[in-house]
């Protein structure tokens, strides 16, 4: 039987022909007509103003806050559990992340708990929407507001999320993305700043191209980087983003099977408040209190399924080592588990993934609920 992996993604639309077009055109670097496209494509998905495309989600953060004047001396908030680049690019600009607690029921930044943390020195406001879900922007952006913050979403997870139907990244000043391979949208490695603001869009597009003016070759006006993606990423990514609402509407219903399938099962799902359309990037989920998650990952790998246990908290890692303690993160971190989200995955599949999860669960005594009916897969065909 097949192996189940975590992600894999679709490459089967235009894919292969844009990237034909690129090799017999010489196209091949970061000129060309594919990177306007997928950067007018990001604008029209997110509705923002301004889309500037870049060679990595990590460059994507690291070039919104250089963009921002954040350095050092400066504190910036950021989630203590999310994936390390969000942290790692502030400490690149010299600040200080200061790391804020989670929320138990969607498991993104505690805007009270932002709150909290804000001293004179703070700048800014990293919230992290975390596997396809939001945080609360309402919240946060009237906390910015009163302090007088920017705020950088980092948007990594959550291309196809919105908040009362406007899309994540949106808020801020400035929102980014990630097109990794296991993205929502791949160009194998990419990503992407959206802004409003159009002196702040000017910046971040010469900054990422060597400070290079925009109208005159080889005038540097400012300290740069080159953070640009080719065009055989962007055509890779133009092709991708056509086909955006189905994957999406295909790993909604994925979402939605698994927490039919395992609404018998002791495991607790990530909520979302009413107003936010998640895209449910990945599908994660709190294991019972006591399991042994390598040992229950082992026992799904051994039936052909992969998973993946969700991030450390940053503050646990040896370069931010912190005594301070974040419960609700650190419970998360230790019991979230990530199972098989793709888009071409099957309905039978999607069955196979929650047997084996039921089973390894079982092994631990952590069934629970031994006397109910064994999940009845065969309800989503398969
Ligand atoms: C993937 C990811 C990034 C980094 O993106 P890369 O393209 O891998 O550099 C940043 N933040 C979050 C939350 C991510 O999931």
């Amino acid at each position: 039987m097949r192996n189940i992996p975590v992600y894999e993604p679709d490459l089967s639309g235009n894919e292969r022909k844009y990237v034909l077009e690129c090799l017999d055109s010489s196209w091949i670097s970061s000129i060309g007509a594919f990177i306007g496209k997928f950067e007018a494509a990001i604008a029209s998905t997110t509705s923002a103003p301004h889309a500037i495309s870049v060679c990595n989600g990590t460059v994507a953060l690291h070039l919104a806050l250089h963009c921002l004047d954040i350095g050092p001396g400066d504190e910036v908030i950021v989630p203590t559990f999310t994936y390390i680049a969000s942290v790692n690019t502030i400490a690149q600009t010299g600040a200080t992340p200061v790391f804020a607690e989670s929320r138990a029921s969607d498991w993104q930044l505690d805007a009270a708990d932002v709150e909290r943390r804000i001293t004179p020195r703070t700048k800014a406001i990293m919230p992290v929407h975390l596997f396809g879900g939001a945080c609360d922007m309402t919240a946060l952006m009237k906390i910015a507001d009163r302090h007088g913050l920017k705020i950088v979403e980092d948007c990594a997870e959550s291309l196809g999320t919105t908040i009362g139907g406007r899309h994540v990244g949106t808020f801020g000043d400035i929102g980014t993305f990630s097109f990794f391979g296991n993205k929502t949208v791949t160009t194998g490695e990419g990503g992407a700043v959206i802004a409003t603001d159009d002196a702040l869009a000017a910046r971040l597009r010469m900054t990422k191209g060597q400070g290079q003016s925009l109208t005159r070759r080889y005038w540097h006006e400012v300290l740069g980087f080159n953070y640009r993606m080719t065009n055989i990423a962007a055509a890779i990514g133009l092709a991708q983003i056509e086909r955006l609402e189905p994957v999406l509407a295909r790993k909604r219903n994925i979402a939605a099977a698994y927490r039919e399938l395992l609404s018998q099962l002791p495991v607790s799902f990530q909520a979302a408040n009413n107003d936010v359309v998640g895209s449910d990037w990945l599908v994660s989920m709190l294991l019972p209190q006591g399991t042994d998650r390598d040992r229950l990952m082992q026992d799904m790998a051994e039936a052909g399924v992969d998973s993946r246990p969700v991030f450390y908290c940053a503050h646990t890692m040896p370069m931010y080592r912190s005594d301070e303690g974040f419960p609700i993160a650190q419970d998360i971190a230790a019991r979230g588990l990530s199972v098989p989200s793709y888009p071409t995955m099957t309905d039978g599949d999607v069955a196979r993934v929650c047997d084996a999860l039921q089973s390894a669960l079982r092994r631990q005594g952590k069934g629970a609920l031994d006397n109910r009916p064994r999940l009845r897969t065969e309800a989503i065909g398969g």
